[in-house]
């Protein structure tokens, strides 16, 4: 009889975290310090990103003495090297034994609700939570972007996106088409040429900047020069910097640039932006020079930041000679014949988009992305972390996250006390 059933109380938690990232692991670093009682909820295992989404060669961009996770600084023998996936992966592990969090696993947030009495009801794939504050530390690359002509590519094509991507073994024989000249798609790009593929190459607008420059690691450079502690509150473009795409750099074998001209010396076929489809010829931007020039642009301008800085504190360093285009596309070809390219795998490097619509909290922008400070948004008791450029450079990254998840919890317990 229903009026005899009895309804089952919702498990509570001050805090629940959603997601089991780094930006998650961080978090539960914190709270556990401030004693606070916490629910972590990942979908997948903790730290899926890294063991699933990363390609076989896959190493840090950043040097190894970035990786700073509160309480686990890296303390391997190679602090100016870049981690291979397998490295990252044990270092993570290395960190969730310390953080022991409190975590359920396979769980999926499907719906973070505002509740009228205060506090926030958690629907998931296993029932139902409530919590007084959510953290949500869901990542910030969630729905990889594939545009809608590649459902218009011929069938025996095999497409993928980059967080698919393992080894050049993996695909059919032939030629590769990689689309987009970002962080992945250049090292991609450079992963397939290295393995002896032919590989076209759609460049976009991503910037590149030099590994080394007057005899230092650029990354050492702009930390001693200050950049990784401006917020978006300081920086130039302000919050427009979230919309900034990473700098094309590698740290494979000790780390190098990626010259996508010298590529071109050694058979890469490179294009500007890739526009449509129009049976089997693929269409192009006339604008490869200009992308070329453009990221050879930004990486000079580093460059040349840090000899001023050089000269302006008397330091001494090596020489450095500027850098001179290797090559330069004698025209600008506008389309491709698939057929006769003898392309038979495409790998779709342009991004993701963001994926909140599980929360229902008036707290987004047009494009769907959060509106918050420094992780707080207007919403009591609901926060955001791990985001790129949260606050820094570092935000979406092993060098930010602890300072970020340190500053959220404090001000989450402050929240608290005060309540
Ligand atoms: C290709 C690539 C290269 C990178 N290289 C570097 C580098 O060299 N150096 C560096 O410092 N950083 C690098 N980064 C950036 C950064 O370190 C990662 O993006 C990092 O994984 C962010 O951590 P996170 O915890 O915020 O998010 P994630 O690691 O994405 O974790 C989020 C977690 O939330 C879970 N989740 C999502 N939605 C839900 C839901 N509804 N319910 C439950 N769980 C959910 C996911 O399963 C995931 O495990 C790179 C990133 C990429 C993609």
């Amino acid at each position: 009889m229903p009026g005899s059933l009895k309804s089952v109380p919702v498990p509570h938690y001050s805090v629940i975290i959603v997601g089991g990232g780094q930006a998650g692991l961080s978090a539960s670093y914190y709270l556990q310090q401030e004693g606070i009682d916490h629910l972590m909820l990942e979908k997948h295992s903790l730290t899926h990103s890294w063991r699933t989404q990363r390609w076989d060669n896959f190493c840090l961009v950043t040097p190894n003495w970035q990786c700073a996770l509160p309480g686990h600084p890296y303390e391997g023998s190679d602090p100016h090297g870049f981690m291979k996936r397998e490295e990252i992966i044990a270092y993570l592990d290395a960190f969730i034994a310390k953080v022991k969090p409190p975590v359920r696993e396979g769980v999926i947030v499907q719906r973070v609700t505002p509740r009228p009495q205060g506090g926030y009801a958690v629907q998931t794939s296993a029932g139902e939570y409530s919590a007084d504050q959510v953290i949500v530390a869901s990542g910030g690359y969630h729905t990889p972007i594939i545009p809608r002509m590649a459902e218009r590519l011929p069938a025996h094509i095999q497409q993928l996106h980059s967080e698919q991507y393992r080894n050049a073994q993996s695909l059919p024989a032939g030629n590769v088409l990689v689309v987009g000249s970002g962080q992945s798609g250049a090292q991609i790009a450079e992963d397939l040429h290295l393995a002896g593929r032919k590989v076209y190459l759609a460049v976009g607008d991503a910037p590149r900047c030099a590994r080394f420059h007057r005899g230092k690691d650029v990354v050492d450079w702009l930390a001693e020069m200050g950049y990784y502690d401006i917020g978006v509150d300081q920086h130039p473009l302000r919050e427009g910097v979230r919309d900034n795409t990473n700098h094309y750099v590698t740290g494979r074998d000790g780390g190098r640039d990626i010259d996508l001209r010298k590529f071109a010396t050694q058979g890469m076929e490179l294009f500007g932006l890739l526009t449509g489809l129009d049976g089997s010829m693929l269409r192009f931007a006339p604008d490869l020079a200009a992308k070329l020039d453009a990221a050879d642009a930004v990486y000079n301008r580093i460059n040349t930041s840090i000899d001023r800085f050089i000269e302006e504190n008397g330091i001494d360093a090596p020489p450095s000679a500027p850098y001179q285009p290797l090559w330069q596309p004698e025209a600008e070809r506008e389309s491709l014949d698939l057929a006769e390219s003898g392309i038979t795998s495409v790998i779709w490097c342009i991004g993701f988009s963001p994926d909140f619509g599980w929360l229902e909290a008036g707290v987004f922008n047009g494009r769907g992305q959060p509106l918050h400070v420094r992780g707080v948004t207007r919403e009591p008791g609901l926060y955001f972390l791990g985001l790129p450029w949260l606050h820094t450079w570092g935000s979406g990254r092993f060098s930010g996250i602890a300072c970020d998840a340190e500053h959220l919890v404090r001000h989450l317990a402050r929240a608290r006390k005060a309540a």
